[in-house]
């Protein structure tokens, strides 16, 4: 008899609970600040240009070559407008591919790019892969227009903060070098690569 009236009581409660669910998509839970949509790069309002030197480095490290990205001498510099000798050209991302995986934010020198963390950055069905793939002003678009208001990026020196993974117990030394050369070799670009492409 007890336990029926215990049952009772945990049923009214969980009847009588506020839900946990929204019903989405009318209603959306904010996102958090760190939410990881999908990239998107960033305009530089003071001087009226993107942030993208077109450097290429984002497109050399992502693992699924989804990047493709151009640049171009910037006409501004030669105006005396711009800081940035070299500008982006073209950029088309293939969301399609991208695995939202943050590297490209991570070895950006120019704070150009970053996971988009708004609903865009991840409401983004359609019926052809097409349309996935975005060029640069629809790249450019959310934050040029305004509506990206607080995008993250985590401070420079944290995601180049120089971690590595530690060997593992009783792993000779040398081994962690080899280790460290045959990464080297895999990734061209790691260490002083990254800076590669600061013209800007
Ligand atoms: S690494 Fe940054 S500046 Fe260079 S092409 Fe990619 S987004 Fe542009
Ligand atoms: S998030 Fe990862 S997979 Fe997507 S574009 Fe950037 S580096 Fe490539």
């Amino acid at each position: 008899m007890l336990g029926i009236v215990k049952t009772l009581a945990t049923t009214m409660r969980a009847a009588l609970r506020k839900p946990v669910t929204v019903q989405y998509p009318t209603e959306k839970k904010v996102l958090p600040h760190r939410s990881r949509g999908l990239p998107v790069l960033l305009w530089d309002f003071d001087v009226d240009e993107p942030f993208c030197t077109g450097c290429q480095v984002c497109a050399r490290y992502c693992p699924v070559d989804c990047i493709t990205v151009t640049m171009k001498d910037n006409p501004r510099f030669a105006e005396g407008k711009s800081k940035r000798k070299k500008i982006v050209d073209q950029f088309y991302l293939d969301y399609a591919r991208c695995m939202r995986c943050d590297i490209c934010v991570e070895v950006c020198n120019f704070d150009a790019i970053v996971m988009n963390n708004t609903w865009k950055g991840v409401e983004l069905s359609c019926y052809d892969r097409q349309d996935l793939v975005l060029d640069l002003p629809a790249l450019l678009g959310q934050s040029k227009s305004g509506q990206l208001k607080d995008p993250f990026r985590e401070p420079m020196g944290v995601a180049h903060s120089g971690w590595a993974p530690k060997p593992v117990s009783g792993e000779a030394e040398g081994a962690g070098e080899e280790a460290g050369a045959a990464g080297a070799a895999a990734h061209p670009g790691s260490a002083g690569d990254a800076t590669e492409g600061g013209e800007g």
